[in-house]
């Protein structure tokens, strides 16, 4: 993440908007400052066992507000696979996340039937479906926080596993989900977190049609068998969200013939473990010149000069934002000041100013 090649900016130039440049065609660059963002990246991993066994896809992230969702699948990034194979992407929407929004660019998992090249989610969904049609799983298994609870309001779609129908051409997605969700519900004590299987007859009924744009749906299409794991916005904890998802992924983990290492109840009894923070820190160049940016500080550039954020480090879900400026932008011109935020996932880290002087 922290390497980013200058032909992909330039690639975009053309594109980008004057910020605060009042006529977007005079504008003039002398009297402004040229700032630089590096491109959101699509970052998935792959990981093979010793010993043969299923192929798993994971996604996170889709919705950019559902943080169990996306911290459990990151959390797989840190295990060891040791039988089978799997892919994880645990940041589908890293637009989304960093937002902290459902959908920045509007709802990304209604745009797998079809998307305009000019949507800003194009890259990611083509992205997204490309990896699923190379890697070919047995399963797709998208992780979701969505709102309530099924057991509770038939409406709601939090806390539940989510299948489009109950058999859909060879693949026995109700039978698969009742074993999940029996082999789940043993160790869920509280009745409210139950989870339920909720099958939304996307192709038998018109009930459900925009699933039938959604991620499953499309994989359905491809001969590729997807459920939809949903915690509970309105559970207590990030802890008890990534437990909702843990429990889901031990039966599918077991159907499957997958078997990380160390064990999701292992990672559960040392969580704190696999979700701190890290240290922080942000390099940018001003006319080429590298400086290491500190926090709360204000940074005085000269008009015409050209502030560009070369590297920084923490987490996975650590990156660059400007504040007040569409998140899709990748450069634009400042004349006045503005403020730069590092944030992990939603989370500001480290904040600066830019002043043009
Ligand atoms: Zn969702």
């Amino acid at each position: 993440m922290e390497n980013f090649s200058r032909r992909k900016f330039i690639k975009y130039i053309s594109l980008s908007p004057f910020l605060l440049a009042g006529k977007s065609f005079a504008i003039d660059k002398s009297t402004r400052v040229h700032i630089f963002l590096p491109e959101k990246p699509f970052e998935y991993f792959y990981k093979k066992g010793k010993e043969k066994g299923g192929r798993i896809l994971v996604i996170g992230g889709i919705h950019g507000n559902e943080i169990g969702a996306y911290k459990t699948a990151d959390i797989l990034v840190d295990t060891e696979i040791e039988k089978g194979e799997l892919i994880i992407v645990p940041r589908s929407n890293f637009i989304s996340v960093l937002a902290n929004r459902r959908g920045y660019n509007g709802d990304m998992n209604r745009k797998f039937s079809k998307i305009s090249q000019r949507d800003a989610d194009y890259r990611f969904v083509i992205s997204l479906k490309e990896l699923i049609k190379a890697f070919k799983p047995d399963v797709v298994l998208s992780l979701h926080d969505g709102f309530g609870f099924h057991s509770l309001n038939k409406n709601h779609w939090g806390q539940c596993l989510v299948i489009d129908e109950f058999n859909y051409k060879n693949f026995p997605l109700y039978k698969i989900a009742k074993f999940v969700i029996d082999e789940a519900n043993k160790k869920i004590s509280n009745r409210k977190y139950k989870i339920p299987v909720y099958c939304t007859q996307t192709f038998t009924s018109d009930r459900h049609l925009e699933q039938r744009k959604a991620l499953t749906g499309w994989c359905l299409n491809q001969d590729i068998p997807a459920f939809c794991l949903e915690s509970s916005k309105q559970l207590p904890s990030l802890k008890e969200k990534i437990k909702t998802h843990f429990y889901m992924l031990d039966g599918f983990f077991k159907i499957y013939g997958v078997k990380i290492k160390p064990s999701f109840e292992y990672i559960l009894s040392n969580l704190n473990e696999f979700i701190k923070g890290n240290s922080y820190y942000l390099t940018a160049s001003i006319n080429g010149k590298l400086k290491r940016v500190k926090n709360f500080e204000t940074i005085k550039i000269p008009k015409g000069c050209e502030f560009r954020i070369v590297n920084f480090g923490g987490t996975r879900g650590t990156f660059p934002v400007a504040h007040g400026v569409n998140l899709n932008w990748k450069d634009f011109y400042i004349r006045s000041s503005l403020t730069i935020y590092l944030k992990d996932d939603y989370k500001k880290v480290i904040s600066f100013n830019i002043k043009v002087v």
